[in-house]
């Protein structure tokens, strides 16, 4: 994917996964994900107990694009 752009504007942005005002992270299709959430994306292995919530927020956004148009 290439739709990682770096948030430097200083402007708080509500994260899709944890549901808080972050200055830093990275848009997904659209959808803020703080870099804290990301981080923990990118090292959640599959057998970690949050693992399903992370995945499952992931669906929702997925899901969401199919509404748009
Ligand atoms: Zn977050």
């Amino acid at each position: 994917m290439n739709e990682k752009k770096a948030i430097t504007n200083g402007q708080r942005t509500t994260c899709v996964v944890c549901e808080t005002k972050r200055e830093k992270g990275i848009y997904l299709l659209n959808h803020f994900i703080c870099e804290t959430c990301e981080e923990k994306l990118v090292n959640t292995d599959t057998d970690d107990e949050n693992y399903p919530t992370y995945v499952e927020r992931l669906r929702t956004i997925r899901n969401t694009l199919f509404t748009y148009h």
